[in-house]
Order: structure tokens, then sequence, then C-alpha cells
């Protein structure tokens, strides 16, 4: 395995892991680095996220490759959305400090207010297996940006571009102790980190369950927390759509990285009268995804990230059989064969990977574990609907709310639904178009907090009201 070779990357070195106890290693320089990072001007910052962004974009390749290798995922996706998207995020940020605004406000000639804004510490950012180096700067790039310093913890399972991304962070000259990273699971690392008293903020990116232990981790300490969490989002189409549209966008939120997106559509609601039709053609298409070995620039779905995610995903699959599900299509453990790599190099020996068929599942009732329980993988349910009533019930009737997809060419009841549902983002005939400007997040148990521009600022410093006599 790659990630017994990793170092952490403390105050701008590589360390070997000595102990589990990752946090005692980099504390001494984190307080010092805070003290320079925040006071440091905002074009230097911007200056050297830049720098950073440049030389991603320069080892794309190496990165998406580790990328594709560590959790499965087609080199495609990771080339042409991993990857640029993580330099995306520190360009964005980058520029975006540039531009930041204040306001003093006057009263009655008396005195003048204004409001000084402060990093507010250091930062825990913690991140999960699907999208590694995307969502992990997608916390480190505002957080820097707005003048934090931060120990990040990658998932356990895919820690390698976190790895590149020090040494890139190193050469782009970004001063030692600003971003640190420590390796290692969520029970020692993850919650060492989020423990201790030197950092003030946590921002947490993973499973409903993780969050909220973290929160309660965070509660009697007033740490500020922003959580990212799990979904079960709906899909609803509705029969006057762009047919052609909405099934090919929803082959791909329903089987994207494998579905191992927190925003893929795992519940497709279909308005009856198309029901038939919608299902037919849905089969169609799946059938022409390729599951393969990652590596190849023609797959569709790579791998699952682990044999214990695959079981998962299969109990889920069995669960529905047994209870009257009817699989159309998929359901089963497929069998690729590809290079296995050890310790980073490719060997001749060729294994079977953790592969699962793209799956479709119908007949259920929209209250079945099935359709109510985060998979997190490559199986959809699909359910007709005959109301708007009827689909806003079901589509709200989950414990979650992240995202839901509308597929409508009447602008107006698209726009009904839209405002109806209970979730933090909603597609109108579209999926996955991100402006970063956007407040992104989960209601319910789909998290806590908005990231994006403004809203990550908001969350990475505090704000001081300053009342001046004239
Ligand atoms: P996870 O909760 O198991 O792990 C996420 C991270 O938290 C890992 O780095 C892990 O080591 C760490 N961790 C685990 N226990 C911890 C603890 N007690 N204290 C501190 N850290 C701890 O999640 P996962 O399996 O890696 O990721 C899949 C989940 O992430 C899915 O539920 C998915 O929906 C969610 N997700 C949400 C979003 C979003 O934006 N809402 C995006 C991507 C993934």
């Amino acid at each position: 395995m790659v990630l017994a070779k990793l170092e952490n990357y403390i105050n701008g070195t590589f360390q070997a892991p000595s102990s589990q106890n990752y946090i005692e290693s980099y504390n001494p320089a984190i307080g010092k680095a805070f003290l320079g990072w925040s006071t440091t001007k905002r074009s230097l910052r911007s200056e050297i996220m830049l720098k950073i962004a440049h030389l991603i974009e320069e080892k794309l390749e190496d990165f998406a490759v580790a990328e594709s290798r560590d959790q499965g995922k087609p080199i495609k996706l990771a080339r042409e959305v991993d990857i640029p998207r993580a330099v995306y995020n520190f360009k964005f940020f980058a520029t975006y400090i540039l531009h930041l605004e204040s306001k003093a406000t006057e009263i009655d000639g008396i005195a003048t207010n204004y409001v000084q804004r402060t990093p507010v510490g250091v930062a825990a950012l913690i991140s999960p297996w699907n999208l590694p180096l995307y969502l992990l700067t997608w916390k480190i790039a505002p957080a820097i940006a707005y003048g934090c310093t931060c120990v990040c913890k990658p998932s356990e399972f895919t820690s390698h571009t976190a790895y590149l991304l020090c040494k890139v962070m190193s050469q782009a000259g970004l001063p030692a102790g600003v971003v640190n990273m420590v390796f290692g699971n969520g029970v020692n690392a993850g919650e060492a980190l989020v423990n201790h008293p030197n950092v003030d903020v946590v921002s947490f990116t993973g499973g409903t369950l993780t969050g909220s232990r973290i929160a309660s981790n965070c509660a009697p300490k007033f740490k500020k927390v922003s959580l990212e969490l799990g979904g079960k989002n709906a899909n609803i189409i509705f029969a006057d759509c762009n047919f052609e549209e909405a099934v090919n966008t929803t082959v791909r939120s329903s089987f994207s990285n494998q579905g191992e997106i927190c925003l893929c559509g795992s519940r497709i609601f279909v308005e009856e009268s198309i029901y038939e039709k919608f299902i037919e053609s849905f089969i169609e298409k799946t059938k022409k995804l390729k599951v393969g070995d990652p590596s190849d620039a023609s797959t569709n779905l790579g791998a699952i990230v682990s044999k214990e995610h695959l079981e998962k995903i299969q109990f889920y699959v069995d669960l529905a059989k047994q209870e009257g599900g009817k699989i159309v299509h998929g359901g089963e453990r497929i069998t690729v064969s590809c290079k296995s790599f050890i310790n980073g190099k490719e060997t001749d020996e060729t294994t079977n990977g953790w592969y699962f068929s793209p799956t479709i599942i119908t007949g259920l009732s929209p209250s079945h574990r099935v359709c109510q329980e985060e998979i997190f993988g490559p199986v959809v349910t699909v359910v007709p609907f005959k109301t708007e009533e009827e689909v806003l019930e079901y589509a709200n009737g989950t414990e979650y709310g992240l995202s839901s997809s509308v597929w409508s060419e009447n602008g107006r009841k698209a726009k009904r639904i839209a405002e109806k549902l209970q979730v933090g983002t909603v597609w109108i005939n579209c999926w996955m178009i991100r402006d970063l400007n956007m407040p992104f997040g989960g209601v319910k148990a789909s998290g806590l907090g908005r990231e994006g521009s403004a809203y990550s600022l908001e969350f990475f410093s505090e704000e001081k009201t300053i009342c001046m006599a004239n």
C-alpha cells in the first residue's frame, strides 16, 4: 500500500509517523505559523496560491494517475474533473481575496462603525475518499486565503494526492507550518485533531454519523464547525421534460465515479405517463457504460474504493431482492482484471478488483430502507409518481437534504418544485454545474453550514465591530 510510505508534512518538512498521536509532532509549529501567515498581505497569499495552482496543473497527469490508483475512479474523470477542479479551487480563492470589500457607517456625525475581519486561527480540515484532492483543496484554499493555518487529515483510503500536494506547496514557497498534513485513520488522527485545544475551527466532509460525532466533540469547546455530510438525492422527472437530456444526464448523475459522489441522484422519481419509456431508455443507455480498468481512458465506471464498501453495496442490493425489489439492470459484482500496483509500482500480477455493475432497482416503495439509506455506490431506485404533491412528499421524505434535480420544460412548475424541496442545492434541467460563488451545503442530516466564496470567508474568519467616536 502507498499509504504506509507517506510521511506527515509538518512545518514544511516530511516526517515519518512515529506514533499514533500525530498531534504532538506538529503542535509547536502551528502557533508560530499562524501568527506569521495571518498577517501576510492578501496579495502575497494570492501569489503563492496561484503558484500552487500552476504547479498542480503542470503535474496534472501525475496527480490524476495517483488519484485514479488510490480511489479506483476512471483516469478520465481524474484528468477532466478531480484535478482541474483542485487547480480551480486555488485559483478561485487566490483571486477572490483580491476583491474583498468592507463597509463603514456613520451615526449622525457622532461615531463611525466598521467591521474588522480576522482569521479564526488553526483549522482542522478533514476530507473523505470519494473526491480526495477536489474536496481537500476546497477546504485548504479558502482557509489559507483568509489567513488561517491548517492541519489536514485526508481519508486513510486515499491519501496519495494530498501527499503530492505537500510537495507542490513546498515548491511554491508556502511558508512552513501554514498547511500541515497528517495521515492516519479517523478514530486516532481525526479525533485527536478535532479535540486538540489549539484547533479553533473544524471543516469536515464525510459521513453523517462521523459528522455527528465531530459536532459533539466540538460543542463543549465552542469550536466553529462546518459539516458537509451524506445524501440520498432525488431526481424528479416530469413527463414534459426534454426526454433525451433527462435520461442522458440521469445516467451520469447515477453512475459517475461509481455513484460515489455525494451529489449523485440515487432516488429517481418519474411521472407515471413516461415511466415505462424512461425505464427502457435508462436501461439501454446504462448498458453502454463500460465498467473497467480505471487506467483505461474509455472506462466509465472504475473500481469500488474498498472491499468493505463493495460488501455494503451488495448488502443493499440483496436486501432489495429479498424484499420484492426488481433488479432491472446489474446487481452484481463483476470481474475485471487489471494490473496491480504495490508501493506505487506496477507489478506483472493481474488481479480482480472490486467492481460492481451499474444497478437499477424498481418495485420498492419510497420508504423502503434501500430508498432511504445512503448506499454511495452505483445503485439507484426508480419509482413512479402521479402528482406534484406526491413527488414532493417522496423527495422530502428522507432524513437527508443535500441536493436534487428537477426535469421539466415548464419553468414555473420546475421553480415551484425547486422552492419546496428541502435541500441545499437544486438543479433544474442539469446536474452538478457548480459556481463557487454559490452557497454549498446541506440541510437536515446532510450537514451544517455553507461553503463557497463569501460563505467560506464567514466560516474561516471572525468579525469585530469597531465603533470610533468622531
Ligand atoms: P467518513 O465519515 O468515514 O470519513 C471522512 C473523514 O473523516 C476521513 O478522513 C476519516 O478518517 C475521518 N474520520 C472518521 N472518523 C472520525 C472521527 N471520529 N473524528 C474525526 N475524523 C474522523 O466518510 P467517508 O466514508 O470517507 O466518505 C463518504 C461519505 O462522505 C458519504 O456519506 C458521502 O455522502 C459524504 N460526502 C459528503 C460530501 C458533501 O459535500 N456533503 C462530499 C463528499 C462526500
